[in-house]
């Protein structure tokens, strides 16, 4: 498989779960690939380390979305690492559950910072870097279109301002060849939400298919999307939740 040789990647939130397979997915199909992480320094080593075994040039940013200057100047520094910008996949997300009376200021603070202010940052710094054929997909959540539990809302919020986003920002790129998408992941076994977790059967209950998906699964749908074969896809959201929302 090569759909991507040649290309450059940017994955956000790369260390672990979706992100790192998302970058690893890429550059299996011969992308480099930058990706950026918080906290988790060696595991995004070993995820650089990975992408290296493959035969790729693979980067690692520190970088909290959550900081505006941490975002722009590492999307630019990736670009000038990656010697381009074909792709900007914004993964790095965070849940902040709970009752209504329960919010913070900082939890409102940090979805809206991460979750949204993160993906528009990352994106406008994107757009400056990508030419023709260009791609910027984020990740949402089931939770966006359809809420089935308590105290996920301002994660849903959240999420759901990615879909607004994403349909205006593929009519701004569109006339430059530059699609924007949103992929919609429900129940994935990742550290945010493990297969094995208190709420995991709650969640398999509600859905046509009662497993969970592996961040595998969200990687092919973002490598279909990321390819020249969806050239014609843009401002469209694909869930993929085993049938959650259904
Ligand atoms: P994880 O919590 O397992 O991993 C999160 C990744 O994002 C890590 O690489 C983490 O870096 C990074 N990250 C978190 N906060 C920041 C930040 N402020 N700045 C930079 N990087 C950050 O999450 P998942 O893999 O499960 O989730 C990935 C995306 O998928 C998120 O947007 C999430 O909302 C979405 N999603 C997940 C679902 C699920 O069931 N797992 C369902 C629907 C959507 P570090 O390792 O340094 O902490």
């Amino acid at each position: 498989m090569s759909r991507f040789t040649g290309k450059k990647a940017l994955v956000t939130g790369g260390s672990r779960g979706i992100g790192a397979a998302i970058a690893l997915r890429l550059a299996q199909e011969g992308a480099d690939v930058a990706l950026t992480y918080e906290h988790s320094a060696e595991k995004a080593g070993e995820v650089v380390g990975a992408i290296a075994a493959l035969g790729r040039k693979g980067f690692a940013f520190a970088a909290d979305s959550a900081d505006p200057v941490a975002i722009k100047g590492t999307v630019d520094n990736a670009a000038a690492a990656l010697g381009g910008l074909d792709i900007l996949v914004n993964n790095a997300g965070i849940w902040r559950g709970g009752p209504v009376a329960e919010w913070s200021l900082a939890d409102i603070d940090a979805t809206l910072a991460v979750n949204v202010r993160g993906v528009v940052l990352a994106s406008q710094a994107a757009a400056a870097h990508l030419g023709e054929g260009g791609r910027i997909i984020s990740i949402g959540s089931c939770l966006a279109d359809r809420v089935v539990e308590e105290g996920a809302t301002l994660y849903a919020m959240s999420k759901a301002a990615l879909i607004g986003f994403t349909k205006g920002l593929a009519r701004d790129l569109g006339p430059r060849g530059i699609t924007v998408n949103i992929v919609h992941p429900g129940s994935t076994d990742t550290d945010m939400n493990p297969a094995a977790g208190p709420q995991a059967d709650a969640q398999r209950a509600k859905m046509a298919i009662p497993r969970y998906g592996k961040p595998e699964d969200i990687a092919g749908l973002v490598a279909y999307l990321a390819s020249e074969e969806a050239r014609f896809v843009t401002g469209a959201g694909f869930a993929i939740d085993g049938g959650v929302n259904t």
